[in-house]
């Protein structure tokens, strides 16, 4: 008889996650180490778009994803006074793609990842240290964890973030490149002016910040400005500096600002990755943001992290041999996310210019741009995925 092979997949976010769940329900025996030593349900808000629905519904998991978030029905972009400049029916995206678009906590999505696996996939307290052989050709991969220990694994899945340790030791070339701003976010219990379904983005000058509800009792928001990287303060500063950019924008922007405890707003330098010739060394394959780190100005990071996590179990599924999978994992997959990944970074550059002569003009596009347009485009990005 055949023996099932072994994954074991280093990272239990929501790549790593939902490829497990993949691996599993494809009767592959899965183990997932992650080095933080307690799951909590830390995060802020992610918007999960139609795309990553109808992943997410080929596991069978978009019904109880979408019931524990909120629905978006539209979304605006205002200039910092609140004046409208354009409007988006996401209702209409839904309907034309047959999924929603769902704004959620990721704690609560990472909660319902770890329902659907078996008990005891997820291993905390295990860092993966490197990556002592790649494997191939029959061989293993193995790898070696911080306390010492080594495992082998006839796949090897590293899911490890942006910063990937694995893709790093394996791929030395591969740093990620700043931006030019940093991100702070933040979650509100204080249900208020902004509406279930509705969302908005408001653009200044080298800043912008954008809200969403992300079920009944919270309101998700998010920030950005350009400043050098790694500049950061904590507490109540981080606060203040936030007051000192938003806090004469338009409502709800101060009220927010105000009802956030100091110490829950997160910060996070936006960094994406020059496209790599390949995902794989022998037995060991990147996935999700260790592969393709996305700026978040599309809201498709996490939506591409689940669409590749699906793929990629699917090709293993395909493939007698983990090589062969890869490669076609990597075929199928690089131009959508390298497309998605360009795409967000110049819509990012473009929302943090501050020169105001550029800014006029861009709020000046945004406001005559018809809104079928922007809706057509968003089609196409949600639509570039099929079920494998
Ligand atoms: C400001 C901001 C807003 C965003 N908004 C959105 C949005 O609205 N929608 C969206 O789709 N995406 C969004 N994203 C992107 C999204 O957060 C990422 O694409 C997504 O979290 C990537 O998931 P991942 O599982 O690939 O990596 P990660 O979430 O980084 O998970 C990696 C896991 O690996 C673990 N790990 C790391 N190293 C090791 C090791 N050596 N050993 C063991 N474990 C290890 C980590 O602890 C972590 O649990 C946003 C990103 C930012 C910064």
């Amino acid at each position: 008889m055949k023996e099932t092979p072994k994954a074991v997949i280093v990272g239990a976010g929501i790549s790593g996650l939902v490829c497990a769940i993949a691996l599993q329900r494809q009767n592959i025996s899965v183990r997932v180490l992650e080095q933080a030593d307690t799951l909590a349900p830390v995060g802020a808000g992610l918007s999960l778009w139609p795309n990553a629905l109808h992943a997410l519904g080929a596991l069978g998991l978009s019904d109880a994803v979408t019931a524990a978030g909120a629905r978006l029905r539209r979304g605006e972009i205002r200039q910092a006074d609140g004046r409208v400049l354009s409007s988006m029916d996401t209702a209409g995206l839904a309907a034309r793609t047959g999924m929603p678009c769902v704004m959620i906590h990721r704690a609560a999505l990472h909660g319902l990842l770890l329902q659907a696996l078996a008990p005891d996939t997820v291993s905390t307290g295990q860092t993966a240290e490197s990556v002592v052989a790649a494997g191939g050709e029959g061989t293993p991969a193995r790898l070696r964890l911080h306390s010492g220990e080594e495992l082998e694994a006839d796949i090897l899945i590293a899911a490890d973030g942006a910063n990937s340790r694995i893709r790093r030791q394996l791929w030395p070339a591969s740093d990620l490149v700043y931006r030019g701003y940093t991100a702070w976010r933040g979650i509100v219990r204080a249900p208020h002016s902004a509406r279930l379904g509705e969302s908005g983005e408001s653009w200044g000058r080298g800043c912008r910040f954008g809200w969403s509800a992300v079920d009944h009792e919270r309101i998700y928001w998010f920030a950005t400005a350009n400043q050098p990287a790694g500049e950061t303060v904590g507490g109540e500063a981080r606060l203040s500096r936030l007051q000192t950019l938003f806090g004469d924008w338009h409502a709800p922007i101060p009220t927010l600002l105000e009802a956030t405890p100091a110490e829950d707003i997160l910060q996070n330098d936006i960094h994406d990755l020059p496209p790599l010739a390949s995902w794989h060394r022998g037995r060991t394959v990147l996935l999700g943001d260790a592969a393709h780190p996305t700026t978040p100005n599309l809201g498709q990071g996490a939506c591409m992290g689940i669409e590749s996590a699906l793929v990629l179990a699917r090709q293993l599924d395909r493939h007698t041999s983990p090589e062969a999978a890869f490669k076609a994992f990597f075929q199928q997959r690089h131009k959508r996310v390298t497309g998605v990944m360009l795409q967000s970074r110049r819509i990012g550059a473009a929302g943090q210019w501050s020169s105001p002569a550029a800014c006029w003009l861009r709020n000046r596009l945004a406001s005559v741009i018809p809104s079928r347009l922007s809706e057509w485009q968003l089609d196409r990005l949600v639509q570039g995925f099929t079920l494998p």
